[in-house]
């Protein structure tokens, strides 16, 4: 059956010498990866570059092997202004690395597909760092990967003051627990709460919260951590969209 859905491209690679094989992240399919058959030869189809980042609409074939035949791509937005500055292209990179990591391929959910959406607006005006924590935290807890911030996860006594957190453990760990645990770092009481209120409240709420500097840089590494332990990406900032290009073998 034919399908119409947006959807923002995660990757893309040439395949023979005139057509595309892209993965992106729709509104109502999820994850999903396509061939554009003739895609440098019979443009009337394909309005779209499709470049990163960009959101388009698709029609598409849905079937049960991985790659679906994909008939039609219109340009919705390209975000341009991630072409004009490397830092936030970079952290554009970043966001979409994590989601083609973290989401499986036709697990629907449009929390995710609302979330790349926010934080790419937010990317345009805010702190690139500070976009970024607040998607990683959010990708985690609608992903069911959500780190425990209120109690802690050996006796389950809720935490409000001295603290320590296990990116092997998941979550947050009390003086009396932590032995052990090899992994226990400290972590701040302004850091954990702040982490805690991005996990259950909306946007924009989530994005008035003032962090401070060393606030945001203690929740920064604390992400890194849980987020290298657990999907095995040692620094997902790092990450380029030259490296992407070349990044094919995966599919
Ligand atoms: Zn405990």
């Amino acid at each position: 059956m034919v399908e119409k859905d947006l959807g923002f491209v995660l990757r893309r690679y040439n395949f023979r010498e005139t057509s595309l094989i892209i993965a992106l992240y729709t509104q109502r399919f999820g994850k999903i990866r396509g061939i554009l058959k003739g895609f440098y030869t019979s443009k009337k189809e394909f309005s779209s570059g499709l470049d990163l980042f960009t959101l388009n609409e698709f029609i598409f074939y849905p079937k049960k092997s991985e790659i679906w035949l994909i008939s039609y791509a219109d340009l919705i937005s390209d975000h341009s202004f991630l072409s004009k500055n490397l830092a936030k292209a970079k952290t554009a990179a970043a966001l979409i690395r994590l989601i083609d990591k973290v989401m499986q391929l036709w697990d629907s959910n449009p929390y995710i597909f609302d979330l790349i959406a926010n934080c790419l607006k937010l990317l345009e005006n805010e702190r690139e760092q500070k976009v970024l924590c607040i998607f990683v935290i959010k990708l985690l807890t609608y992903s069911g990967f959500k780190p425990e911030f209120n109690h802690c996860i050996a006796c389950n006594r809720v935490l409000d003051d001295k603290m320590l957190f296990s990116a092997s453990r998941g979550g947050l760990v009390c003086y009396k627990c932590y032995k052990g645990v090899k992994d226990a770092q400290r972590i701040s009481k302004q850091a954990s709460r702040s982490i805690l209120y991005i996990q259950k409240e909306d946007f924009p709420l989530v994005y008035r919260l003032n962090l401070s500097a060393g606030c945001e840089a203690e929740i920064f590494n604390i992400l890194k951590a849980f987020v290298s332990y657990h999907f095995e990406l040692d620094n997902f900032t790092e990450y380029s969209v030259a490296n992407q290009k070349l990044a094919i073998s995966v599919f």
